[in-house]
């Protein structure tokens, strides 16, 4: 009975291992998704600052055109000034004057407001491309690291189930079946020490007398309460071998 109970701690342990690194696994995608949306994240921040940089630049070119056309009707209308007779033409061609350089004013002082935001926001592009760089070398370095560590886990998996294959050929076709049967039906685990008279799996108490029988360990027994296999949990080799 002992070598029973041994091969199955051993097999549940083999099972307990490779469901770990399965669900390690599973995790594999996410990982890699929350990398590449914190590479789009800092990419989009940096599109977003050079569409508004491109913005700016180009209301700035707006703004020097402005800025010409009323420098160019300044220097005809100045033209134009010495050629005047009356009074009264004199006075509206100087009040023309007059209004295009405060026309000519307001949109120097706009270009320099542009020009202010220009120079930030290049500024801020310069920083946010240095760390897109930055973060982009480190996500992919990562990236390759959890790729590798994916690869590691699919060669465990894989010894993991040569092992298994290699426990199962040792123990007999019925209690397999029972051990694959209770496995599916308790979350993985079929067969649970007793210790001081308590199922490790359901912690329940077990009847004295059944635990009498256990500790005897002449026969396979289960737990009344969750139906798992159950051994004496205090017997030594069992616990050398019972690795959780
Ligand atoms: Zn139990």
């Amino acid at each position: 009975m002992e070598e029973k109970i041994l091969l199955l701690i051993e097999l549940q342990d083999c099972d307990k291992k490779r469901k770990r690194v399965l669900r390690k696994k599973e995790e594999v995608p996410e990982r890699i998704k929350l990398l590449d949306d914190r590479m789009k994240e800092i990419d989009d921040k940096l599109d977003k600052e050079l569409r508004q940089l491109e913005e700016y630049r180009l209301e700035r070119r707006r703004l020097e055109r402005e800025i010409d056309d009323r420098e160019n009707k300044i220097v005809k209308s100045n033209i134009k000034l010495g050629n005047i007779k009356s009074n009264k033409e004199y006075q509206a061609a100087l009040k023309e004057i007059s209004d295009l350089k405060a026309e000519k004013a307001v949109y120097e002082d706009k270009a320099i407001e542009v020009m202010e935001h220009i120079e930030r926001l290049e500024e801020i592009s310069r920083q946010s491309k240095a760390q897109e760089t930055e973060l982009c070398e480190r996500c992919e370095s990562l990236k390759i690291v959890i790729l590798e560590e994916a690869k590691a886990m699919d060669e465990e998996i894989k010894r993991l189930e040569i092992e298994r294959e290699r426990i199962c050929l040792s123990i007999d076709a019925d209690l397999l079946k029972m051990y694959n049967f209770i496995s599916q039906h308790r979350d993985g685990l079929s067969i649970s020490p007793v210790i001081k008279g308590v199922c490790q799996a359901c912690n329940m108490g077990i009847p004295p007398q059944k635990f009498n029988e256990l500790i005897r360990g002449n026969e396979l027994m289960s737990c009344p309460h969750c139906k798992r296999i159950i051994y004496w949990g205090e017997n030594e080799r069992f616990r050398a071998v019972d690795r959780g």
